[in-house]
């Protein structure tokens, strides 16, 4: 594959060193459907549309998912995290990025089908944000369906590892939103309560209070959902953790998806039913405009959160 097949991504971090993405070959017998990996993005510092310094938000909530990830599906991963984020940034640094990258550790398993020791390699790109002041992206409409697909339970896989398998159960999904006309999908859980979204976790607004399912309605346990429920309360909306019906989402003010990826990602209607009266959000767009400004290192009290590479 060339470099400009990979999102023109010119070096990635692999087993250890930076070397040319081109370069970066494996075998097509190697496993790699067998393994785990994590989405993490680095900002610019400032603003989320501009160009220039980065910093990689919520590194250590990713990476100590990563190894979690790993020990659930029995593979050890050959560095230490602190070895794996001077490589993440050697690699966006000899990409020379100065605009919004994203970063996709990548590991699976080196001879048997599954376990043991594990091949890592990180590669990184850049991507454009729905997030900032005024970003036309974020306003375009999304129509979501609830899947006919269930988000697979924990009694078939762990829904909370970040493991290749489970996207399947995703891609099923979009596929069937796709078909019949919709953006995107819903998931509910096999309770047939509301789960998440095909890639993303989800958030809904009624009354002026933020409602997101808890983990035990088979989400993955987003880096995005913990810091979203820890910051939405800064800007007086309480945030509640507990079981959606599906009903209780067709009804509600607001809906939107959090997550690395989604970022914060405004629902116009789900199966059809229109959302609110005003799209998008009120509520959703204050939090999108705050979530800008953290990842932006303007907001003092999150800094934390933020490692500059
Ligand atoms: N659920 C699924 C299925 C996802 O793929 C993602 C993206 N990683 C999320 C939720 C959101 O998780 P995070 O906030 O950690 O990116």
């Amino acid at each position: 594959m060339s470099a400009a097949g990979f999102h023109g991504s010119k070096y990635c971090w692999m087993n250890g060193s930076v070397i040319p993405t081109d370069e970066a070959l494996v075998s097509p017998m190697e496993n790699i459907h067998l393994g785990i990996f994590e989405g993490i993005k680095a900002y610019v510092q400032g603003d989320v549309m501009g160009k220039g310094e980065l910093s990689i938000f919520a590194w250590k909530q990713h990476v100590d998912r990563l190894w979690r990830s790993a020990e659930v599906n029995g593979l050890t991963i050959p560095y230490s995290k602190t070895e794996l984020l001077e490589g993440v940034k050697a690699c966006i640094i000899r990409n020379d990025y100065d605009e919004n990258t994203y970063i996709q550790p990548r590991i699976w398993p080196k001879e048997r089908w599954t376990g043991g020791e594990s091949h890592v390699v990180v590669p990184v790109w850049p991507f454009e944000t729905l997030l900032g002041r005024n970003n036309p992206k974020f306003a375009e409409e999304r129509r979501f369906m609830v899947s006919s697909w269930r988000r697979i339970s924990s009694d078939a896989l762990p829904p909370q590892a970040k493991s290749w398998a489970n996207y399947l159960n995703s891609m099923h999904a979009i596929r069937e939103a796709n078909r019949c006309g919709y953006d995107n999908a819903v998931f509910l859980d096999s309770r047939g309560f509301v789960s998440e979204g095909t890639l993303a976790c989800l958030m809904m607004v009624r009354d002026g209070k933020v409602i997101t399912p808890p983990v035990t309605a088979s989400i993955l346990e987003s880096v995005t959902r913990g810091c979203f429920i820890e910051f939405i309360p800064d800007l007086g909306y309480p945030v509640e953790v507990r079981d959606v019906t599906r009903v209780e989402l067709y009804a509600s003010d607001e809906a939107f998806l959090c997550g690395t990826g989604g970022e914060c990602t405004p629902i116009t209607s789900i199966d059809d039913i229109k959302l609110g009266e005003k799209y998008p959000g009120i509520i959703t767009t204050e939090i999108a405009e705050y979530y800008s400004e953290i990842l932006a290192g303007n907001v003092e009290k999150y800094i934390n959160w933020l490692t500059p590479v």
